[in-house]
């Protein structure tokens, strides 16, 4: 068995080794979840409710202690990691407390050709739900997946990033305090983890991470059927409007941009901003963003990027950009001094750069003028990805119209990442952004099939589901059928 180290992204300390699992390690881990999984569906939705909240009050009481794993493995300062503990905790808390409402046994409408029929509609789980997570919030964005799958009834075999595996054994550590069956395993190491976690014979995979790595998971599902959900990246826009508060709207970019690092899926890399406010609204953002500061203290705005590897698609990215003409408002090549990426902000950017069409995935904005918010709507609907876009403007009708013509999974009007905070709500992409939902009652039944049940009660007054239907019976059928559906409408 080989092992995994993680490492202190800034000093590049030891933070801690893991035994690698390999395939027949997933094999056994799959194993003791599906006998795991069967207790935990048998259990009583309360008492499943109550060892979830059991759970939360783990996460809740260690939260220092997870948020320094959290920022050992990634370099994000305490506050970024408790903030995203805090987040998680009220995503588990409504999974798990509205689990039960929305995925138990209803009746519905039988309908009139069925009506000697009851017609009820259950949610059962899968099984057991491989969950494949990134490490840009270690904590937040496999939470997702795993307390609404446990929610719904499933066990969980969770692989985190090989950048933050040390966080994914600290939640699998606090399951196992409050439960005594493995509902909920970790397992360790790096990609090839995660592909014996997509080939075993788990029912479901929610996977989140790029698109590239998406596609192929989704390739190693086919072969099985197994079904996915896809959370990958994004390439979100921001919207100002000529009518926006210019200041709040700047504040949002800058943070929306540079929170992070810019690791975040669903942070902000575009800024288009209509030309009557352009000079107003770039200088506010230059002078917000260049009062920000990365490092490794923890007074530091944000820490560094966590993969090494991203800092050179930045370099590429922002190059890229200068190359074709875009103009740096704000630093450039030199404001990348690995391990951290000062504030950079490119304006005049070519919607066809590297810059424009691809995942940065680090603390860049590019502020762009457009004509008007029509233009806006169309810049931000060319882009392959669809995860979440914002638009800051006064007029409420203009807010909601232009949030139901963007082509994203959501939309925060007058602010960023609203949606973050508000677990009813689901979360998910659209495109080169993923499909499938975590969150909010949808994300419930992401992780649950819906099972259909009719329940006989009487015979049918014309039943037709017999060889032996009477000619008659067949007649009364057709004129009942035109009378319903020959109107046209
Ligand atoms: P990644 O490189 O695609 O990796 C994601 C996960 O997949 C990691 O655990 C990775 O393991 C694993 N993996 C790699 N190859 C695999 C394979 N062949 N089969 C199965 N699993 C495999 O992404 P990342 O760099 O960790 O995360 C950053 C990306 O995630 C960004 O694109 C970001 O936008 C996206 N993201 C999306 C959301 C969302 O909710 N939509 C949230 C957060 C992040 P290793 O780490 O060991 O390689």
């Amino acid at each position: 068995m080989s092992t995994l180290v993680s490492r202190n992204p800034v000093t590049g300390e030891v933070v801690a080794e893991h035994a690698a699992a390999d395939e027949a390690t997933v094999r056994e881990v799959v194993t003791r979840a599906r006998s795991a999984g069967l207790w935990w569906t048998s259990r009583r939705p309360r008492e499943r409710r109550d060892a979830l909240l059991r759970w939360k009050s783990e996460l809740v009481a260690g939260s220092a202690d997870l948020a320094a794993v959290i920022r050992a493995e990634t370099g994000k300062p305490t506050t970024g990691a408790l903030l995203e503990v805090m987040l998680a905790v009220e995503h588990l808390d409504w999974a798990a407390r509205n689990a039960h409402k929305v995925l138990r046994r209803r009746k519905v409408a039988a309908g009139v050709l069925a009506m000697n029929q009851r017609a009820l509609l259950e949610y059962v789980p899968f099984g057991v739900v491989g969950v494949i997570g990134p490490w840009n919030y270690p904590v937040y964005t496999p939470l997702g997946s795993i307390s609404y799958a446990l929610a719904a009834g499933n066990a969980v075999v969770f692989k985190p990033s090989e950048y933050t595996p040390g966080v994914g054994q600290w939640l699998a550590d606090a399951w196992a305090r409050v439960c005594p069956e493995p509902v909920l395993q970790v397992v360790i190491g790096d990609g090839r983890t995660g592909q014996a976690v997509v080939e075993s014979d788990v029912d479901m995979v929610a996977f989140t991470g790029s698109a590239d790595t998406a596609r192929r998971v989704m390739a190693a599902c086919a072969t099985r059927l197994t079904p996915l959900v896809v959370e990958a990246g994004g390439k979100d826009a921001l919207i100002v409007a000529a009518d926006a508060d210019l200041d709040a709207a700047a504040g949002a970019a800058v943070f929306g941009g540079l929170g992070n690092a810019g690791q975040t899926c669903a942070g902000v890399e575009r800024v288009y901003v209509v030309a009557d406010v352009y000079d107003r609204f770039l200088a506010a953002v230059t002078e917000k963003a260049s009062a920000v500061r990365p490092g490794a203290d923890d007074s530091a705005a944000y820490g560094p990027m966590t993969m090494p590897g991203q800092i050179e698609v930045v370099r590429r990215h922002v190059s890229d950009a200068l190359a074709g003409g875009g103009v740096a408002a704000l630093g450039g090549t030199d404001s990348i001094r690995a391990p951290f990426v000062e504030p950079i902000v490119l304006t005049g950017v070519a919607e066809d750069s590297r810059a424009m069409r691809e995942e940065t995935f680090g603390p860049t904005l590019v502020v762009n003028p457009v004509r008007d918010v029509e233009e806006a709507i169309r810049l931000t609907n060319a882009s392959p990805y669809g995860l979440a876009a914002a638009i800051f403007t006064r007029d409420k009708a203009r807010g909601l119209s232009t949030a139901r013509r963007l082509r994203t999974g959501a939309v925060s009007v007058n602010s960023v990442l609203g949606f973050a905070a508000v677990p009813a709500l689901p979360f998910g992409g659209v495109g080169d952004s993923g499909f499938g939902r975590v969150h909010g009652a949808d994300g419930l039944r992401e992780f649950s099939r819906p099972k259909a049940v009719t329940w006989q009660r009487c015979r049918a007054p014309i039943d037709l589901m017999r060889f032996d239907a009477s000619p008659r019976a067949v007649r009364t059928a057709l004129r009942l059928f035109r009378m319903r559906h020959g109107r046209g409408h």
